[in-house]
C-alpha cells in the first residue's frame, strides 16, 4: 500500500536512544524523536527511518497531528510494501489464530460460507482477526463477528488507505464496518469525509449482528457498541467462570451485555445478578438471555439485572451476599496522570467487592487500565484480601487471551486475578 507521489520519500533520522528502541522492534516513534525530517509529512504517508550512517533502519505510518508521530510496519532489510507483502502480513495473522477455536473449521473457512437460517457454523465465530502493534498492523483492529468484520482505527493514518485496506479484507467476509476511536473521528469528518460506523462492503446491517462464543450466541452492536460492539478480550476469563459458577449464587459487576453472566448461567449457577450503569447495556443482556434459551441451564437460571453505579451500589448496606463475584470496570485510568485516582478506585471496588462474598466464595477481579501494570493491579487485589482479616488463597492469574496478543508494554492492557475466600 504505497501512496500515488511525485514528491521524494519521506525520510527521517531519530535520536540515539530512539533508534535503539526502533531496532529492538518497538513499534512507536514520538515526535520528541525525531530529529530531522526531509520534508513535511502527509496523513499515512510512509515515513522511511535512515539511522545515523544513513542505513535503512525501519518504515512506518506517518501521522503529523499524533505525539505517535511514525507507527513501523516493517524494520530490518528493506522491503516494498506493496500489496503481496500485505497480504503476506494478513495471512501471518491468521496463522497465528489457526486452530485456537473449538469451531471446528479452519478460521480462513468461518463465515465464508452462507449460513443456513437459525443455524450457526461453528462454536466460536466471534473473535479478534488482527490486534494492532502485536500483528504488525499499527493502530488498526480487525474483529470478526460470524460473517461481519468490523475494522476498528486507532489513528487517523489508516484514513487515506482504507481503499486498500477493504480491498485486502473483502473475501474474508460480507460485510465490513468500519469503526473510529473518538479521538480521530475530527480528523475523520472534516479531512476525508468519513464517519465513525460507515459500511465499507456489503448491506449495512438492520440490527445488532448475531454471532457464537463458546456456544452461547451474543449480540454485538457494531455500529455503535464500545470497542467493536463486544469485549471479546474476556471469552476466556468467560469459559473459566462458566466452570466456577454451578450452583453458585453469581454477580456480575460491570456486566455490560450479560457475557459473564450467560457463561455463569450454563455453568449451572444458582442465580445470576447483573449490575450496570447503562440500561442500554442491561437490555442487551436480556436480549443475550433470550438468544439463549433454548439451552437449559440458561433458561432455568434465575436472573435479575440492577441499572446501578457499582461504586454506589457497593456501598449500600445490602445483606444479600455472593458466591462468585466477577468485577470487570472500564479503564480507570484512561492516562497516566489517572494512575494514582484510579489505583484508589480499584482498591474500594476489590474491598466492596470482596466484604459480598460467601464462606468459600471466589472473586473474579480484571483490568483494563494500560496504565496500571499487571503486577501493580494484583498487589492492590493481593492488599485488599489480608484486610478482609479472613483466609484466602490465590488461585489463578490471567493475562491476554492468544487472539489478542501483546507484544509491548503498552499493548499490554488486560490482567486478571481469582482469590478465593474462606
Ligand atoms: N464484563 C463485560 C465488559 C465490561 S465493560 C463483558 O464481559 O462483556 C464495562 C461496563 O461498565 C460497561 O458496560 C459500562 O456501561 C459499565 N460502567 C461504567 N461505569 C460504571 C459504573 N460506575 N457503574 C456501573 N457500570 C459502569
Amino acid at each position: 500500500m504505497s501512496l500515488p507521489s511525485k514528491t521524494p520519500a519521506l525520510r527521517l533520522r531519530l535520536s540515539a536512544a530512539a533508534e535503539s528502541i526502533v531496532r529492538a522492534g518497538h513499534p512507536w516513534v514520538f515526535a520528541a524523536s525525531v530529529r530531522r525530517q526531509n520534508r513535511p509529512g502527509k496523513m499515512g504517508e510512509l515515513a522511511v527511518i535512515y539511522d545515523r550512517h544513513d542505513e535503512f533502519l525501519a518504515a512506518g505510518l506517518f501521522d503529523p497531528d499524533s505525539p505517535i508521530r511514525v507507527r513501523i510496519l516493517h524494520k530490518g532489510k528493506p522491503e516494498p510494501l506493496n500489496r503481496a507483502w500485505w497480504r503476506q502480513r494478513w495471512e501471518e495473522a491468521r496463522a497465528r489464530r489457526e486452530g485456537f477455536f473449538d469451531c471446528g473449521l479452519r478460521i480462513a473457512d468461518c463465515g465464508l460460507k452462507e449460513p443456513r437460517t437459525g443455524l450457526f457454523q461453528g462454536r466460536t465465530t466471534g473473535f479478534r482477526c488482527i490486534n494492532g502493534e502485536s500483528d504488525g498492523w499499527p493502530g488498526l483492529v480487525l474483529d470478526r463477528y460470524d460473517t461481519t468484520l468490523v475494522l476498528k482505527l486507532y489513528t487517523a493514518a489508516w484514513l487515506p488507505r482504507l481503499g486498500e485496506a477493504t480491498e485486502l479484507l473483502a473475501a474474508e467476509g460480507n460485510r465490513i464496518v468500519l469503526r473510529l476511536s473518538r479521538n480521530i473521528e475530527a480528523t475523520a469528518r472534516e479531512q476525508f469525509g468519513i464517519e465513525d460506523g460507515e459500511v465499507l462492503r456489503g448491506s449495512a446491517p438492520d440490527g445488532p449482528v448475531v454471532f457464537l462464543e463458546s456456544g452461547l450466541r451474543f449480540e454485538a452492536d457494531v455500529l455503535r457498541g464500545q470497542k467493536t460492539g463486544f469485549f471479546l478480550d474476556q471469552r476466556e476469563n468467560r469459559r473459566r467462570v462458566e466452570l466456577l459458577a454451578a450452583g453458585r449464587r453469581v454477580l456480575n459487576l460491570f456486566s455490560y451485555s450479560g457475557g459473564f453472566s450467560l457463561y455463569a448461567a450454563r455453568g449451572g449457577a444458582a442465580g445470576v445478578c447483573s449490575v450496570d450503569i447503562s440500561p442500554h447495556a442491561l437490555a442487551a443482556a436480556e436480549r443475550n438471555f433470550a438468544l439463549n434459551r433454548d439451552v437449559p441451564a440458561v433458561a432455568a437460571c434465575p436472573r435479575e439485572t440492577a441499572q446501578a453505579d457499582v461504586f454506589c451500589w457497593l456501598r449500600e448496606p445490602a445483606a444479600r451476599r455472593f458466591d462468585l463475584i466477577v468485577l470487570d470496570p472500564p479503564a480507570l485510568a484512561k492516562r497516566a496522570s489517572e494512575r494514582e485516582e484510579a489505583m484508589r478506585a480499584y482498591s474500594r471496588l476489590l474491598a466492596g467487592a470482596m466484604a459480598r462474598l460467601n464462606r468459600n466464595g471466589m472473586l473474579v477481579a480484571a483490568s483494563c487500565s494500560a496504565h496500571v501494570c499487571a503486577g501493580d493491579f494484583f498487589d492492590l487485589a493481593r492488599e485488599a484480601a489480608r484486610q478482609t482479616g479472613r483466609g484466602w488463597e490465590e488461585w489463578l492469574t490471567t493475562r491476554h487471551a492468544a487472539d489478542h496478543p501483546a507484544t509491548f508494554a503498552e499493548g499490554e492492557y488486560l490482567k486478571c486475578i481469582y482469590l478465593r475466600f474462606q
